[in-house]
């Protein structure tokens, strides 16, 4: 039996590296210290056994081997002309450095799970910066924090219990005592539920509320009307009052204010209101990311092409332009006529007519799990679980880089030489 301490979950974007793990005969037979996702994720669930093809979507899989499996994909991939490479949020960043150079090999679309979640947060960063700090910084300092449109309670279960709201740090010995939080959303949430200031908004109605506050924190409310996308000019007031107050505040944000109305939009205008807050104090803002290494994905690809996201290489060039080069712009105007789902699950998270186009082209799916994008796949490649079978490099939401590391030998191959090999098979059809 061994004992595995300090290692890192492989979920989501809080990266805990506080996990003991308990190894028997290679396999996971206890994990300490993890959240029920983060345990039932390292322990590993509903696994691909086998690599798999089907010519046809409405036949059955039929078991091969990784190298009949590999020549296969390639093949579809040689011989398309607008291929799609999607997903990478849960693989790590030595495997994003494969697939940004498989993608320019095919001159094809490399595009991320961001596409659904914080692209828009990427794009007003590219353009206006962002005031931020790390994970660290908000324990041991933050006394206001905001979280506006996410539900850390179950979408990132330790975050509130190891930086954001209760623990105890250098200048924040209080703990949850010494700490305001204000919750923003157009529900009450069970996040909302532990919150000192509840602030329930219209939906789509995000933008307005931060210009309202804006406009107050400058000196002129007598602007504002009486109510603002359902609230209360007096509770606006109050709240303006406590952001201006703050010694050191924190402004998370998730899906309901990237995905919601005006999307990239509110996050600049978000990043104004931070940007003003700082000339009363200290103020920071933070994406919530979801998958573990989706922030990894978006530093590699841009040292590697200048672009955080949605880079299309059928020039030769890198060029990116959200709303015509992401995911679902292409699958929306059926451009696509192959597609490789890597370590992200278009199948559950696409809207409904990007499942239907993938569902008429050819799909390979790498993964260590089944899920809905099997369903849709010609060609199935399973890999080892990166962070628990492999280790290598992780991004925290914070932009903190992390070490993660292997924990139990794996039975299948890595994503990084699944890659490697795709590569190779790609240049040999070619004739390169
Ligand atoms: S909060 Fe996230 S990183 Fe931490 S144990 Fe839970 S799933 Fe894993």
């Amino acid at each position: 039996m061994t004992v595995i301490t300090d290692a890192l979950c492989p979920f989501c974007g809080c990266l805990c590296d506080d996990i003991s793990v308990v190894v028997e005969d290679n396999k996971i037979v206890d994990v300490k210290n993890a959240c029920k996702i983060g345990a039932s994720k390292i322990r590993g669930h509903h696994r691909i056994k086998s690599p798999m093809i089907r010519d046809d979507k409405n036949s059955d899989f039929k078991e091969v081997s990784y190298d009949e499996a590999i020549d296969k994909a390639a093949q579809i991939l040689a011989g398309s002309k607008r291929a799609l490479l999607y997903g990478w949020a849960s693989a790590l960043c030595e495997a994003h450095k494969k697939g940004i150079l498989l993608a320019e090999e095919l001159g094809a679309v490399i595009d991320n799970t961001a596409t659904v979640c914080h692209a828009p947060s990427a794009l007003a960063i590219h353009e206006k910066g962002v005031p931020t700090a790390t994970l660290g910084q908000i324990k041991n300092r933050a006394d206001v924090v905001i979280f506006w449109g996410c539900n850390p309670v179950h979408s990132h279960p330790r975050h509130m219990g190891r930086y954001s709201v209760f623990p105890r740090g250098f200048f924040s010995g209080k703990g949850r005592r010494g700490r305001k939080i204000i919750v923003v959303d157009v529900r009450k949430t069970n996040t909302a539920g532990i919150a000192d200031e509840y602030v329930e908004i219209q939906q789509g109605s995000d933008y307005l509320i931060i210009s309202a506050l804006r406009a107050i924190l400058s000196g002129h409310e007598d602007v504002v009307p009486e109510s603002v996308g359902g609230v209360a000019r007096k509770d606006l007031l109050r709240i303006a009052a406590i952001l201006k107050e703050a010694k050191f505040g924190t402004l998370f944000f998730g899906m309901g204010l990237t995905q919601s109305k005006s999307r990239y939009k509110n996050i600049d205008n978000a990043i104004s209101l931070v940007t003003e807050l700082n000339s009363f104090n200290k103020f920071i803002m933070m994406p919530m990311r979801g998958h573990y290494n989706v922030t990894g994905f978006g530093q590699v690809c841009t040292w590697e092409t200048g672009f955080a996201t949605a880079v299309d290489f059928s020039s030769g060039a890198p060029y990116y332009n959200p709303g015509e080069t992401a995911a679902n712009d292409l699958l929306y105007r059926k451009e696509v006529d192959a597609a490789m789902i890597i370590a992200g699950d278009a199948g559950a998270h696409f809207p409904a007519n990007s499942v239907r186009e993938l569902a008429k082209i050819p799909v390979v799916q790498v993964d260590p799990y089944w899920n809905p994008t099997t369903e849709v796949a010609n060609v199935v490649i399973p890999s080892a679980i990166s962070g628990v079978e492999l280790e290598g490099t992780a991004y925290r939401m914070d932009g903190v880089s992390l070490r993660m590391r292997k924990m139990i030998e794996p039975e299948h191959l890595a994503d990084e030489e699944i890659l490697d090999r795709l590569i190779a098979r790609v240049r040999e059809i070619r004739g390169e």
